[in-house]
């Protein structure tokens, strides 16, 4: 029986480059591409630069709120769950696909698997937040990045079976250095020196949609010191836009705002930032994977170890908080937090070892 993996934003796709290949040693794989990020930058690129298979199934949930796009993604997954009765679904993170995958899943009585299980910002206010709760309790299986996530899933008393297997970006975050230093030209590009720049990602809803918050985020990108590299989720756009920011931001000296990158060529550039500033989860994981010092534009994270170890500052958009965190010095130990690069052999192995159960 084959299984299914349903994916729909970037970071899933990033995902599934570690996993999908290692599921497909033991199992039939049948992925289904939800649309949640459809366009080139957000998608395309990643399935060609790591090597995710192409979708077996393309679903058109582009747009509209948190529940419509949720609602949409059930309805149309449910038949193809039925035409391919997998013996497992298997999903990500997260997102609006994340959940509505599991749901389908759960109420047809198919056993769920998600990877990146347990990890909580305790912050309800965040979309994420939700999704990552009801999905775990829907979930037969809870693959866990680190050890923190496990016992928050305890703690919880969630009812599927809690493995510790590391992270599964991290394996690709590590698989893919060498080739992004060989490949990419995007320091050379800009006439950026290792160092000598900061990169800056942001598009969580609660730091772009309300205007005031979004305010504050051109300000502390206005204070950064020069050169920054700010890659600009389309969603941060279309807001820039339509706050009249875009234009402001555009004319800040040595700020460049540019296009979503690849990931080779933002796996580069964060190698060699003198640090990153991010609302990302994934984000916070590969600057700490590369040693690079992280300032994370939020007041929660689910990636704890990074902050507890001293790589990573949470600062919320304040942008004194930010230029001193900054002045910090990396710390001297970065012990290894992730997996070391084996999560994707491990979730194979409990999924092979579950299905075999069945
Ligand atoms: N990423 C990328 N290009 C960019 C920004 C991010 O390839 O311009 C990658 C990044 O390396 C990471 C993933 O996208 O692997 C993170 O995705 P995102 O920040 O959208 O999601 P989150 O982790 O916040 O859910």
């Amino acid at each position: 029986m084959p299984l299914i993996t349903v994916v729909g934003n970037r970071p899933q796709f990033v995902k599934a480059a570690a996993v999908s290949r290692r599921l497909r040693e033991r199992h039939d794989e049948v992925i289904v591409h939800t649309g949640q990020h459809h366009d080139d930058e957000l998608s395309r690129v990643f399935f060609d630069e790591l090597g995710v298979p192409a979708p077996d199934h393309q679903l058109d949930a582009v747009s509209g709120s948190n529940t419509a796009q949720t609602a949409r993604i059930l309805a149309e997954l449910e038949p193809i769950l039925a035409e391919v009765g997998p013996e497992l679904v298997l999903v990500y993170g997260d997102t609006n696909s994340t959940l509505a995958g599991a749901l389908v899943a759960a109420q047809a009585g198919v056993p769920v698997a998600h990877v990146e299980a347990g990890m909580r910002s305790f912050d309800r206010a965040m979309p994420e937040e939700l999704n990552r709760v009801l999905v775990d309790h829907a979930s037969d299986l809870l693959l866990c990045s680190t050890e923190t996530a496990v016992r928050n899933l305890e703690r919880e008393a969630a009812a599927g079976e809690a493995h510790l297997v590391g992270d599964v970006m991290a394996d690709v975050s590590l698989a893919f250095q060498d080739l992004a230093r060989e490949r990419s030209t995007a320091l050379a590009d800009r006439g950026l020196e290792p160092g000598g720049y900061l990169l800056l990602t942001a598009h969580r809803a609660g730091n772009v949609d309300p205007p005031d918050r979004l305010l504050k985020l051109v300000e502390l990108l206005e204070a950064l010191p020069a050169p920054v590299v700010f890659p600009v989720h389309p969603r941060t756009r279309r807001r820039l836009e339509e706050e009249g920011l875009r234009d402001r931001l555009a004319v800040a000296p040595g700020l460049e705002l540019a296009p979503p990158l690849g990931y080779l060529d933002f796996l580069e550039l964060a190698r060699g930032a003198r640090a990153v500033l991010t609302d990302s989860g994934g984000v916070q994981k590969e600057a700490y994977l590369l040693g690079v010092p992280c300032v994370t534009l939020r007041d929660t994270t689910e990636w704890v170890e990074t902050v507890d170890s001293g790589w990573n500052v949470l600062v919320d958009l304040d942008a004194d908080r930010a230029l001193a965190a900054l002045d910090r010095k990396p710390p001297a130990e970065r012990p290894e937090l992730y997996g070391g690069g084996h999560a994707a052999e491990r979730v194979r192995d409990v999924v092979s070892a579950y299905t075999g159960r069945l």
